[in-house]
């Protein structure tokens, strides 16, 4: 059966209303869409380019009905919302991606254990419920190994490393007694990651899907810093990484975007770290850098319209601009602006607290080396 087109002049409905929504809505707005958001808090930067934005918490069941029944479908950029909440909409209103797929990705013990049932390839790692468990898991994966809780943890949040030294009753301890998965340490040479489509368009066993190109990225506390696309690794790597990435949107059965974080070993082995069912950071680059972005794809997909074309035309260089740049003032936005191939992006936030992601910018140019030399020196002008 052939599902109908969302056109636009229709609804988007958004849940959660931070920067992967406010790109998303601005991609929706340019095709002549209406966007409504639910978040907790006023003024969020997707509610900012909303015609309607509903401040009330996701447990809020009553106002998340009334949001359904004004918007044509709801989509994501936020997976962390209550199933109770998911399964009140999902009767009255098509949910892109399903229930299923957020229920399963906004844990790590259910996502891990998805991934390992599908023979997808991962780190070894251990669900722990207590202490004992804990020790037996360290002594099975061996030192370093990480602890992270099993829900609700993101951007390194909720995660302890462990070593021969720790005190595992400690460590448990600020687990806060929460079951939890043990993962060994993997002595990755990068990280790279892989955002896909998969959209209504196919046939209902064989839907299309298509890759972005991947970055490789680096992390700073925890934090994405930098996405680089093309990423300077061999092209059966990256390869790899998207049919990985497409297979699994394909056995979780994904209408819209899925986001597939990669450790690459020293052997040369890709194991997968983390799933997002949304808009990733990683993904930003593709909004100044491909001929279509990752946000115009999400609403493609969930529309039930085809899959655009998700060329590179650039090499990219994409750095995320945290609160502690505020630290003397703002920035000199500029002297930032005055450097070749930048292309600033701020997400409407009025508190620049350290670590909080508050923008990003994209350095365009014919060569990554020259990308590498324009970042260098927008670095400078951040830290005058
Ligand atoms: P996560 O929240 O699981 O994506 O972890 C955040 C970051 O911590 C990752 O991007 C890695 O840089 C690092 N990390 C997490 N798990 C491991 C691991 N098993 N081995 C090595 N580094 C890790």
């Amino acid at each position: 059966m052939k599902t109908e087109a969302i056109l636009p002049g229709s609804t988007i409905g958004c849940l959660g209303g931070g920067q992967l929504g406010r790109m998303f809505a601005l991609a929706a707005r340019k095709m002549g869409y209406r966007v409504h958001t639910v978040d907790p808090t006023p003024d969020s930067p997707t509610g900012q380019i909303s015609d309607r934005e509903y401040n009330v918490p996701f447990t809020d069941i009553p106002t998340l009905l009334e949001f359904a029944g004004g918007v044509d479908v709801v989509t994501y950029e936020f997976e962390n919302i209550p199933v109770e909440a998911l399964d009140a909409l999902a009767p009255k209103v098509a949910l892109r991606p399903g229930r299923d797929v957020l229920y399963t990705t906004q844990n790590r013990r259910r996502e891990k254990e998805f991934l390992q049932q599908h023979g997808f390839p991962v780190a070894p790692f251990r669900v722990v419920q207590n202490e004992d468990e804990l020790r037996a898991a360290v002594g099975v994966l061996g030192c370093p190994c990480v602890l992270k809780t099993a829900d609700f943890g993101y951007d390194g949040k909720g995660q302890q490393k462990i070593s021969f030294e720790s005190d595992l009753s400690g460590v448990w301890k600020k687990q806060g007694d929460r079951a939890g998965v043990v993962e060994a340490w993997v002595p990755f040479t990068c990280e790279l990651s892989v955002v896909v489509a998969r959209g209504l368009n196919g046939t209902e066993d064989e839907r299309l899907v298509q890759a972005f190109p991947p970055t490789v990225n680096e992390h700073e506390n925890h934090i994405l810093a930098t996405s680089v696309a093309p990423a300077p690794l061999a092209a059966s790597i990256l390869a790899r990484a998207q049919s990985i990435a497409a297979e699994i949107a394909g056995r979780l059965d994904v209408i819209g975007l899925l986001a597939v974080e990669f450790f690459l070993t020293r052997r040369g082995d890709l194991l997968v770290n983390e799933l997002a069912p949304r808009p990733h950071n990683s993904g930003h680059y593709s909004f100044d850098a491909c001929v279509t972005s990752q946000f115009e794809q999400q609403l493609r997909a969930v529309c039930g319209l085809p899959l655009g074309d998700t060329r590179l035309l650039s090499p990219v260089i994409m750095r995320n601009l945290l609160g502690d740049v505020w630290a003397n003032g703002t920035p000199d936005w500029p002297a930032l602006l005055a450097l070749p191939g930048l292309r600033l992006h701020l997400y409407g936030k009025s508190e620049p607290r350290a670590g909080r992601k508050m923008g990003h910018y994209c350095v365009l140019s014919p060569t990554l080396e020259q990308a590498w030399e324009i970042d260098a020196q927008a670095q400078r002008i951040l830290r005058r």
